[in-house]
């Protein structure tokens, strides 16, 4: 048991996401807004994802959507050198569901549909740069 009074002595926490520490999420990207940034650029990416979300919805589209297309990209990022954890940074979701993700049989009927907010993430990870080249001889 805690000693009485510890809760009341802890620090508000803010009702944001916390930054993974590896993160590599970059000012204007509308996960970095998510994790309490408040620079413009930031903010005006995570309104805009907010806003194309609102639109998706108002248009009927699903909140869910079928995981291959996002499942192939994330093994499509792996292959070029990307670990799950690289992958579940930069889309700013967590490792496990990058695993589950990457776990998905190709053409699978039975694969459970995921979030469209995931898909999009994973699918808004461009490829890693390619090896740099030689250097000039
Ligand atoms: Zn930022």
């Amino acid at each position: 048991m805690p000693p009485l009074g510890e809760q009341s002595a802890s620090p508000a926490v803010p009702f944001v996401q916390r930054r993974p520490r590896r993160s590599s999420v970059r000012h204007g990207q509308a996960s970095c807004a998510d994790y309490g940034c408040t620079r413009p650029e930031c903010r005006r990416a995570a309104s805009r994802a907010r806003r194309r979300r609102d639109q998706d919805r108002l248009r009927g589209l699903s909140a869910r959507v079928a995981p291959q297309a996002a499942a192939r990209w994330a093994g499509r990022l792996r292959e070029q050198g990307m670990s799950a954890q690289d992958i579940a940074d930069r889309a700013g979701l967590s490792v496990t569901l990058v695993r589950r993700l990457l776990r998905t049989p190709a053409p699978s009927l039975t694969a459970r549909d995921i979030a469209r907010t995931t898909a999009d993430a994973v699918l808004g990870i461009p490829s890693p740069p390619a090896a740099p080249p030689p250097p000039p001889a």
